[in-house]
């Protein structure tokens, strides 16, 4: 992969041709990510759905809709003052889990998404990019109500909107206690 002194342009173009997996023969699009690629805080979700697959874009769906709802009431940003990045750039058929060959042939578009970004918070959502983040194999419901180091940064695990969506109630009061959370981490705004 591209390696040290990559610039972020050479890595989409990269991302927006990669082949390294089965995944590049089923997509409309790569998902490469939206945002600011300055931003203080990445959020990290799991692999595009059909929705995405079609706008080429994170979180456009039913999860985006939520996503965008708690991060505006709870940490007072807009889509395009973070970054949204997925652990898997392409659509999982049927909307089915990444599997682990795939996950681990798309992990470098991501973790030099997380250098060049070099994000003061990082949240991830769901147990894929939280798993894959801190190297765990512990679930999100372990996980989440805590801080963790990670880089130069902070890693703030949370629930993935969708099961917010099915499960809401306390679920949806435990997310948005998580983003408050990440959001006292962050630097304060210019
Ligand atoms: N779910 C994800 O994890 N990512 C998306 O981009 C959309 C839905």
């Amino acid at each position: 992969m591209a390696g040290s002194g990559t610039t972020w342009e050479q890595l989409r173009s990269t991302a927006l041709a990669c082949t390294r997996c089965p995944l590049s023969e089923g997509r409309t699009q790569v998902v490469f990510g939206v945002g600011d690629p300055k931003a203080s805080l990445l959020f990290v979700g799991e692999a595009p759905g059909r929705d995405e697959d079609l706008a080429g874009e994170p979180f456009v769906g039913r999860s985006g809709k939520v996503l965008d709802r708690l991060m505006g009431e709870e940490i007072g940003l807009t889509r395009a003052e973070c970054y949204i990045a997925n652990v898997v750039k392409c659509r999982p058929p049927q909307n089915r889990n990444p599997a682990p060959s795939e996950i681990e042939a798309c992990r470098p578009y991501l973790e030099e998404q997380i250098t060049l970004i070099n994000p003061a918070v990082v949240i991830t959502l769901g147990n894929f990019a939280t798993r894959l983040l801190l190297d765990t194999t512990e679930g999100i419901g372990q996980l989440r109500g805590g801080v963790y180091p990670y880089g130069a940064g902070r890693l703030v695990p949370t629930y993935h909107p969708a099961y917010v969506l099915r499960a809401g109630g306390e679920a949806l009061a435990e997310m948005r206690a998580d983003l408050v959370r990440a959001k006292r981490l962050l630097p304060p705004r210019a």
